[in-house]
């Protein structure tokens, strides 16, 4: 079986090399570099710089843990550089994995011709053509920018010119010198991530979100926490506002929003969403269908419109997530190999790496509400935990929903290591389990999974710290 993949993403990549464990004979095309949006500039480089951040706000606290160090100040360009580092040892890892596993990288931009032919406009400048029996989509997608909000930075939609006024977090991650002052459209993940960061060095940062909350889809209690953690950092959120009109400058920017307020900054982050990205790709060559918002429309297995055809990621209507993706490429291999796998999207974690962090699964309580679903909670508060005690890390909470069997279909954490707790949880949704049967599990002591334990329990009025 040969198989062609066009993009090297989390999808891409991961299809790749299930591909070629299964036994097929496997071209992945990619036009920069391996790792896509997620390894080059979305989740890893985020989460390196937060990692940075978290460093500088712990060595900036450590006196309260007896530990002191008057010297304590940090550098954007040697974070970046170290943010830099760890992709590109990230990246060759992936080139290791594809020669490994005999899956050829061919480096161009790939163009479907047939539904069984790939073009490639090699980076060489040269031009293969390669014929296979499946092919899998995996181009994944790029941020929205609105023409109001002038980003002119996307020529051809490749994003450049890092240093203009209005940015996206493309630009953001490659910053040396923080602005002085950031206006945040959007507060979203990414918005609300790269808020905190650039806040944390130095800069007066204003979130402009339209909903009524910021990270609108999630819990109300947990997104009060993490207002209450931006208000005491001297974050500025502005919910419930919409942008009417963008200025900019020499100076900044300039946002007058629809209530008619003006604020002014030296820079503009567009954090308001990202769309699939098919440009180029020929879609409507072999007759591929796209919904009205631009995914390219799949089966229950991931097969296009188009017999043989696989598509996969950010490119269709599924939570534009690396572990969304990535599961997603390893069901469209096993498809492509002859296997009739469904996407499972049951049991989505959904995390934001802010401090505190905030991590999501199932569905939330406004939304049980919302649909009718009889249901029941759980919480408990890491003060009350000797573990968050120890560490110093106190706020937040753990909130568990169950249905009326008992059965667990969401869970909202908002606290220290709230991202890594959320797989129990996940595993839980997943798997049907109730309440009571992960109430029951040996929780270790002192960590902070007792938290999770301990809201289980309160579910049945039974949390013995609370
Ligand atoms: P992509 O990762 O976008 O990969 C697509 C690849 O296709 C790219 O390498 C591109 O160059 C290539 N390509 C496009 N067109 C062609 C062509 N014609 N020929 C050849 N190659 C082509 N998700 C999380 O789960 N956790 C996070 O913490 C997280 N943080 C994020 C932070 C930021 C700032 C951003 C922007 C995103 C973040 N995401 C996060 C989302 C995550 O990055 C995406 O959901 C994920 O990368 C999608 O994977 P994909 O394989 O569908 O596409």
């Amino acid at each position: 079986m040969k198989i062609t993949i066009i993009g090297a993403g989390p999808g891409g990549y991961e299809a790749a090399i299930m591909a070629a464990k299964l036994g097929a004979e496997v071209t992945i095309v990619e036009k920069k570099e391996v790792g896509g949006t997620c390894l080059n500039i979305g989740c890893i480089p985020t989460k390196a710089l937060l990692a940075s951040s978290d460093v500088l706000t712990t060595s900036l606290e450590a006196d309260k843990f007896g530990v002191f160090n008057d010297h304590t100040t940090a550098d954007l360009k040697q974070m970046i550089e170290r943010k830099d580092k760890v992709i590109s040892g990230l990246v060759k890892g992936i080139e290791f994995l594809f020669e490994s596993n005999g899956v050829n990288l061919v480096r161009g931009t790939g163009k479907l011709i047939d539904s069984k032919t790939v073009e490639v406009q090699l980076n060489d400048g040269r031009v293969e053509t390669l014929v296979s029996d499946k092919i899998l989509l995996a181009t994944g997608s790029v941020p929205v920018c609105p023409e109001m909000f002038h980003y002119d930075a996307i020529k051809n939609d490749e994003i450049k010119d890092p240093g203009k006024r209005v940015i996206t977090s493309t630009e953001a991650l490659a910053l040396t010198t923080p602005p002085k002052s950031m206006i945040v459209v959007g507060g979203g993940v990414i918005g609300c991530e790269l808020g905190q960061f650039f806040s944390r060095m130095g800069a007066q940062i204003t979130i402009v979100e339209m909903a009524d909350q910021i990270l609108s889809s999630e819990d109300e209690d947990v997104a009060k926490q993490l207002l209450r953690q931006f208000k005491r950092e001297k974050i500025k959120v502005l919910t419930a506002s919409g942008v009417a009109d963008v200025k900019v400058q020499d100076s900044g920017v300039v946002v007058t929003l629809a209530n008619g307020k003006t604020l002014e900054a030296e820079m503009m982050l567009l954090s308001i969403g990202r769309t699939s990205y098919s440009k180029g790709l020929s879609l409507e060559t072999v007759g591929i269908k796209i919904d009205p918002q631009g995914h390219i429309e799949v089966d229950d297995n991931l097969e296009t419109s188009v017999k043989g055809i696989y598509a996969v990621g950010d490119l269709i209507n599924t939570p534009f997530l690396a572990h969304v993706a990535s599961k997603e490429g390893i069901i469209a291999a096993e498809n492509m190999m002859g296997k009739a796998k469904i996407g499972l999207h049951k049991a989505i974690p959904r995390c934001v790496y802010t401090d505190p962090q905030v991590a999501a699964v199932g569905i939330t309580e406004s939304e049980a509400q919302q649909r009718g679903i009889p249901y029941k909670t759980g919480s408990y508060d890491f003060r009350a935990l000797g573990k968050a005690q120890i560490i110093g890390k106190i706020q937040g909470q753990v909130k568990i929903i169950v249905d009326d069997k008992d059965v667990i279909i969401g869970a909202s954490i908002v606290g220290p290591e709230a991202t890594d707790l959320l797989a129990e949880v996940t595993m839980a949704v997943h798997l049907g389990l109730t309440a009571e049967m992960l109430g029951d599990v040996i929780h270790p002591h002192p960590t902070l999974s007792e938290a999770i334990m301990e809201a289980l329990h309160d579910v049945h009025g039974k949390s013995i710290n609370k």
